[in-house]
């Protein structure tokens, strides 16, 4: 491909981004990655700018992993732009992208999955049942491909922090258990809605309708720090509050602990996760908030 960002040296392949790696070491430059799967905006362009205040060599992938999505979900119309995203990229200070092809991440002969235990059965992992083995198995491979010192990721997709986490703790392979995972918080528009990608999906009035889910978060946010201790209120709030948009199907709203996602009591804990998904007009939409109990 023709790289019209002369700043950003563009790798199709394992092999030259082994050898860029090697090249950058040889200096010895430090290696940050972002991995993504493109059409990146100001959340994606956040984690860029941390990784190049951090690191020399900043690598950004773009690839949109079939694996993570199910047979009835949007892989085939997930937004693509890549003129943009080399942008976005270059402008946010990455040195380098990654833009492997299909065929290059899965080799024909390749057909190991990774599954991590535990964690990956609930919320997000009850919706999309193979949504998680996608993303542990691409994570692991692009760490081989780019072998970062440091990975840095969303708060905004929690429950994958957890499961990369989770990977990098438990893997046998060294770029994957040697790779430091920062995790960065979510950025958002002026009216509180999450960025993402697929908000492109949102016409006038499902964007309108979007910011109920960050009202919903916040209502339930304060309602723990003034005091309220129990997870059956806080969720019915979020429901309620979500309920006030008719045309939104809540997928999940609930108060959970922050690292197990998982509470078998109505007392919440001292770490909070509060997580909704929800559909509005066909598109699925994700955000989370994490907040501490108050002690006294
Ligand atoms: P994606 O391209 O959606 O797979 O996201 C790539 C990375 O960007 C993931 O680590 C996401 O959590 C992160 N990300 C996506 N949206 C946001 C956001 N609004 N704020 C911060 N990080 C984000």
């Amino acid at each position: 491909m023709k790289n019209e960002h002369p700043l950003v040296v563009v790798c199709a392949t394992i092999t030259e981004m082994h050898a860029q790696i090697a090249q950058a070491r040889s200096t010895g430059k430090s290696v940050g990655c972002v991995p993504t799967m493109g059409y990146l905006h100001e959340g994606h362009a956040s984690l860029i700018r941390v990784a190049a205040q951090n690191h020399p060599f900043v690598v950004v992938s773009i690839f949109v992993n079939p694996t993570q999505f199910g047979p009835s979900e949007d892989f085939e119309r997930y937004p693509r732009d890549l003129e943009r995203d080399m942008q976005i990229a270059s402008e946010a200070g990455a040195t380098h992208v990654f833009l492997p092809s299909v065929q290059e991440m899965y080799p024909d002969e390749v057909r190991s999955t990774i599954h991590i235990d535990g964690i990956t059965d609930v919320l997000e992992g009850a919706s999309r049942p193979t949504h998680f083995d996608g993303v542990a198995t691409v994570v692991a491979r692009l760490f081989q491909a780019m072998l970062p010192d440091e990975a840095y990721f969303g708060q905004k997709d929690l429950q994958q922090t957890l499961v990369i986490r989770k990977l990098v703790a438990t893997s046998t392979d060294d770029a994957v258990r040697s790779t430091k995972v920062t995790v960065l918080p979510t950025v958002r528009e002026e009216d509180g809605l999450a960025k993402s990608s697929r908000n492109v999906y949102l016409n006038d009035v499902d964007r309108r309708d979007a910011t109920a889910i960050y009202d919903a978060l916040c209502s339930a946010r304060d309602q723990i720090v003034a005091g309220c201790s129990s997870r059956a209120t806080i969720e019915l709030l979020m429901k309620v509050m979500l309920q006030r948009v008719d045309r939104l199907e809540i997928d999940y709203a609930v108060a959970v602990e922050a690292e197990s996602l998982r509470l078998d009591s109505d007392t919440l804990p001292a770490h909070v996760a509060l997580c909704i998904a929800a559909r509005l007009g066909g598109t699925r939409l994700i955000d989370n908030m994490l907040v501490e109990r108050p002690t006294t």
